[in-house]
């Protein structure tokens, strides 16, 4: 491995990070439509959506995974191989975000839906007993907050039941922009009430104002977040409120929220002492492994090996990890710290 520190994922959509075999097999299996006639040109079709430049198609990817994912047994398959593969690839700890309502169309409840993943989660733990996975349940943006309004709030309600059993937070994912972010906040209202930490995805293809949104709802961490960088004002708070931003460098470049690498605020961020963590969002469509990041943050964007190291130890300060097991891996990541340094 290139980076031989412990890894940390906090971004990652379970949706966008399937094997395309397994996907491919399920399409077969199931008889769902498919975009392709073959593997090859289904990843093809894939590469195509994701660097269209526009969000929606991109979306448009998203499309046959959600389609084979709506029986119990293959939902906590991917699940299974996902942490299989990052485990694989030395990640210490990652947090996969799925949307319980969009696994419901043959039948399944979203309760049925959490389970499934984590049922998946252990399996996978049984075998990789060295990494440790944290599950967040997205609430999804589709429209104005109307258009999903119940399925929304089922996920908002039902959330804390499963905070024991490896769900750690709610979030907002899809699409930015149809109304105003602060139109969900009755809805955040009641996973905080619950207990629930919260993440939310803002100030990616939206400006600063979704960002501020988003923390008057209650996020800890913003789910990109990149577009506060026009707001110093803003910043300021998010320095002195320690707001963790989850950058996801490749994504916000395939989607044209940022032009190119080199033109991405991260570092600029990261340099006021906002606390960034970078993070792939979607493995597979994005074509992209967290070490591929790594490159792209060194090549690309101004950041020192060091400050990979730094950015990681973020990303487990600001996990939504129990604080009991936090102080392992940030040792870890402080002796690695300290041998680059030395
Ligand atoms: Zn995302």
């Amino acid at each position: 491995m290139k980076y031989n520190f412990p890894k940390v994922d906090l971004h990652l959509h379970l949706d966008g990070s399937f094997r395309p075999e397994t996907v491919w097999e399920l399409v077969q299996e199931q008889g769902v439509e498919s975009p392709a006639d073959t593997l090859e040109g289904y990843k093809e079709f894939i590469k195509k959506c994701v660097w269209s430049g526009s969000v929606n198609e991109y979306l448009k990817a998203f499309d046959a995974p959600l389609l084979v994912m709506q029986d119990k047994e293959s939902l906590a398959r991917v699940t299974r191989e996902l942490i299989e593969d990052i485990a694989a690839q030395g990640l210490a700890y990652a947090e996969i975000r799925f949307a319980p309502q969009l696994h419901t169309q043959k039948g399944m409840s979203q309760e049925d839906a959490i389970e499934a993943v984590l049922k998946g989660r252990k399996q996978a733990l049984e075998k990789c007993p060295d990494i440790k996975i944290g599950i967040i349940c997205c609430m999804m943006s589709i429209g104005p907050e109307t258009a999903n309004w119940d399925a929304n709030m089922k996920t908002a309600q039902i959330v804390h039941k499963y905070l024991d059993k490896g769900v750690v937070a709610i979030d907002l994912a899809g699409a930015e922009g149809f109304v105003p972010l602060s139109n969900f906040a009755p809805l955040f209202k009641v996973a905080r009430e619950s207990g629930v930490p919260i993440t939310c995805h803002a100030g990616d293809s939206q400006d600063w104002q979704t960002v501020k949104d988003a923390i008057e709802m209650g996020a800890s961490r913003i789910g990109h977040g990149h577009h506060i960088y026009e707001n110093p004002e803003l910043c300021r708070y998010a320095v002195e409120h320690e707001i963790a931003l989850e950058i996801c460098p490749t994504s916000n470049v395939q989607c044209q929220t940022r032009r190119t690498y080199g033109l991405h605020p991260a570092w600029n961020l990261y340099s006021i002492g906002i606390p960034v963590t970078i993070n792939t969002d979607n493995m597979t469509m994005s074509e992209i492994t967290l070490e591929d990041e790594y490159d792209h943050c060194l090549n690309e964007m101004g950041f020192e090996y060091e400050d990979l190291i730094l950015m990681n130890i973020n990303s487990i300060k600001y996990s939504f990890m129990k604080e009991k097991d936090k102080k392992e891996i940030i040792a870890r990541l402080e002796k690695c710290l300290d041998e680059v340094t030395e």
